[in-house]
């Protein structure tokens, strides 16, 4: 749908770090769009009259949903995309003739940005480091793409078996535990924590890279993350962290709003540079 100028935004709590605007800028440039993105601080406890009052403005396309509003969007949208039922998370709001939709684009970013490294997702034994949102939204886009199973792993164990329960219900049995008892071997090892932004490692053992599988952080900083480093430092030769996955998750939500396919390179190696 398209009233011009377009107006979108991304709600959250923190905001000011977000680089949406910026994407969704160059984004837009690509196909002369006339679009204003802005940044809006919700309050913590105070999404959905936030999302009410953008909204009520008719040139208001979408929004992206950030920390730590995915859940609030997913009660205050009218209607779910199957990527966000299953990954029970909004990351996208889309404006349509009888309402609003939900969408969750983190899991196609993710896959999109595998795809980009040559890295083979169909058939794939992955190892999901995290239970969180990150983790949720990643999975059902996996699981489309065919992966052969998915051990999951994370500090609060609890969160974990809850997410392995949930995940097949529609994914036919193919999560399970991670079970450190055994070595295991996987194609992919994806790190959904934020260990890395304070520098840490999970508590897995070294045998996790013994397949020297593809390694992806979802976290990007200005170097290799610490998780990174470990990785290559045992033999593994893929590397990769979370700056493709934002640019390509922006992408994914920038389609669902104008039905237009945007080049992701140009603004990940804009991105790349600003964060050096
Ligand atoms: P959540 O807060 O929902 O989940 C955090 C996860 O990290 C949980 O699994 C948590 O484990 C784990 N964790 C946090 N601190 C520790 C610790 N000290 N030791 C062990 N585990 C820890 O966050 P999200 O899932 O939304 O995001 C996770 C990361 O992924 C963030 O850094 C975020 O920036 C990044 N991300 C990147 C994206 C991208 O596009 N590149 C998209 C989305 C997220 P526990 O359950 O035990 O607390």
């Amino acid at each position: 749908m398209s009233t011009y100028p377009a107006i979108a935004c991304v709600f959250g709590n923190p905001i000011e770090q977000s680089k949406s605007p910026i994407i969704h800028s160059m984004f837009a440039s690509q196909f002369n769009l006339p679009l204003q993105y802005q940044k809006r601080l919700a309050p913590s406890d105070g999404f959905a009259l936030s999302a009410d009052q953008f909204f009520a403005d008719i040139s208001c396309i979408g929004a992206n949903v950030t920390m730590p509003f995915k859940l609030d969007a997913l009660q205050w949208v009218d209607t779910l995309s199957s990527q966000a039922k299953r990954a029970g998370a909004v990351n996208t709001i889309i404006r349509q003739n009888n309402g609003f939709t939900g969408d969750n684009t983190d899991g196609v970013g993710l896959v999109n940005d595998l795809h980009q490294h040559n890295i083979a997702v169909n058939k794939a034994n992955i190892l999901m480091i995290g239970a969180g949102g990150a983790a949720k939204g990643a999975l059902p886009a996996l699981l489309d793409a065919g992966i052969n199973s998915v051990a999951i792993y994370n500090r609060s164990v609890d969160k974990a078996q809850a997410l392995v329960r949930h995940t097949n219900r529609y994914a036919n049995s193919k999560a399970r535990l991670y079970d450190s008892a055994s070595v295991q071997v996987f194609d992919i090892v994806i790190n959904a924590t934020s260990l890395s932004l304070q520098n840490e490692l999970p508590d897995l053992p070294d045998s996790v890279f013994v397949n020297q599988p593809s390694v992806y952080d979802m976290v990007y900083l200005n170097k290799p993350t610490v998780f990174m480093q470990k990785a290559t430092s045992l033999g593994c030769t893929m590397a990769v962290d979370g700056l493709g996955m934002l640019v390509n998750q922006a992408a994914q939500s920038f389609y669902l709003w104008f039905g237009q396919r945007p080049s992701c390179e140009p603004v990940y190696l804009h991105l790349r540079d600003l964060n050096k």
